[in-house]
């Protein structure tokens, strides 16, 4: 602020002195060549020529010889002395420089300017000149005046506009704070609403944005416990059922060996529950992508072999189609997961002496796994919920079966962790094809 009073009343200053420097010095100039042209320089010539310059309007005009002695002032009681003068703009100029010099003093502006008389190159004296203007001199007094008032009248502003926006600011500052600690308290569905089209409104609608997907990935959690701690109830309560009725009734060993059994299958069952629940939240919490390479043919050969009780027991043929040389970028446990839980699907969910048939090709640098059986199919409407968490199509059939419904999330979620893509195709009573897609993995992108 300081900085621009100083600025502003300097620019008015400068304006004023260029203009009275070059026609001071220029009237010096003037009177320097009228002196030069004298044939003597001494009071006479000199008083002879000075009436020459009467129009320049100036306060006080001395004339000297080159070694300072005044040969003529106009000032009256100076007229007629012979003296030596000291002021340091004739020192200057009989130094060979011209000189401009001026205050602004009481209301008027004082300058004072001196240039060197030159006779055929030989300095023979200056001329001396004095200035007391006070129209201009209250000119730029009241300019200097207007500039500050100006000025002093913007730095309120600048300083009421400051207050203003600081205090409109940290409004708004404590208004994201409180939201934040409302969130904090675990309300949600709290909604923070800014004002205005600047950082802090994009910043409340990136919080907003971020309350949704907390509010989200909590309803997904909540639905998760919940989902979980009803499947785990079912076999645990069978559990319950046939050890009561084991310890209540009196039974032959044969049935109590029957009931046993039963209650070591609902265990095999909480088993299978509890490692598929653990395998999917290990996908779900790994983002980082493996650099392990692993060829899908003989993983799906080792998945045939350990399938084929079951396939049996079902009169499934398995019909293999397998391109022998497909490296992919993903951890062979998981490839070895996903085929498993699609061929274990596709012999669970098929009809007796039905057919799975897998492909693997390599179509456009990807490797193209289809898994298609002559199965049960799925109905249209169920198609876009079986990748999701405990859905199951038939509850009474999968569970018989020993289903949990997570088979196919462990599986989409490991396929898109592994940059890979997995759609399927269904018709009720006719069967069922997986396709999944992977990058082939080429040498040369281990060297980038
Ligand atoms: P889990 O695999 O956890 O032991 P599951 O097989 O029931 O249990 P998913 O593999 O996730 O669970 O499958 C979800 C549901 O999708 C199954 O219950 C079944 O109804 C249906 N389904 C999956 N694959 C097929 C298929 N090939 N043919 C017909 N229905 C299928
Ligand atoms: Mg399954």
């Amino acid at each position: 602020m300081l900085f621009l009073n100083i600025y502003t009343s300097g620019i008015s200053k400068e304006l004023f002195f260029n203009n009275k420097k070059a026609s001071m010095i220029e009237k010096c100039r003037l009177a320097s060549l009228e002196i030069a042209s004298l044939d003597a320089l001494n009071k006479n010539t000199v008083a002879a020529a000075v009436s020459e310059f009467e129009n320049f309007n100036v306060t006080r005009l001395i004339i000297t010889d080159s070694s300072g002695k005044a040969i003529y002032d106009s000032q009256p009681n100076y007229t007629d002395a012979t003296y030596y003068t000291i002021f340091p703009e004739i020192i200057a100029a009989l130094n060979a420089n011209d000189v401009f010099y001026w205050k602004v003093e009481n209301g008027a502006m004082l300058s004072r300017a001196a240039t060197p008389v030159y006779a055929y190159d030989t300095l023979i004296g200056c001329v001396y000149m004095t200035e007391h203007d006070s129209v201009q001199g209250t000119l730029i007094s009241t300019l200097q005046y207007s500039m500050l008032g100006i000025t002093a009248a913007l730095e309120v502003l600048v300083i009421l506009f400051s207050i203003f926006f600081s205090n409109t600011y940290s409004r708004r500052m404590r208004k994201i704070m409180s939201s934040i600690r409302t969130v904090r308290t675990g309300d949600y569905s709290h909604k923070l609403k800014i004002s205005g089209n600047d950082e802090l409104n994009s910043l409340s609608n990136e919080f907003n944005d971020l309350i949704d997907r907390l509010q989200t990935s909590e309803n997904k959690r909540s639905q998760f416990v919940s989902d979980a701690s009803h499947e785990l109830k079912t076999p645990l309560a069978s559990i319950k059922l046939l050890s009561d009725s084991i310890l209540q009734n009196n039974m032959d060993i044969t049935t109590i060996k029957e009931f046993v059994g039963d209650i070591g299958k609902e265990a095999d069952r909480l088993n299978r529950m509890s490692q598929k629940l653990l395998s999917l939240s290990k996908t779900e919490i790994q983002t980082e992508c493996s650099r392990e390479i692993s060829y899908i043919a003989p993983i799906i050969e080792r998945v045939i072999r350990m399938l084929s009780e079951n396939a049996r027991n079902n009169n499934i043929s398995i019909i293999k189609n397998l391109d022998s040389d497909c490296p992919i970028q993903i951890p062979e446990d998981d490839l070895s997961q996903i085929i498993f839980n699609l061929l274990e699907n596709g012999i669970k969910y098929n009809r007796k002496n039905g057919k799975l048939e897998i492909i693997l090709r390599q179509v456009d640098g990807n490797a193209i796994l289809t898994i298609i059986d002559t199965g049960i199919g799925i109905p249209e409407e169920a198609l876009s919920h079986i990748f999701e968490r405990f859905y199951r199509v038939d509850k009474a059939r999968s569970r018989s079966t020993g289903g949990s419904g997570l088979g196919l999330s462990i599986v989409r979620n490991m396929v898109e962790k592994n940059k890979g893509k997995i759609s399927v195709s269904s018709t009720v009573g006719v069967g069922t094809t997986f396709t999944l897609s992977f990058p082939i993995f080429y040498a040369e992108e281990d060297t980038k």
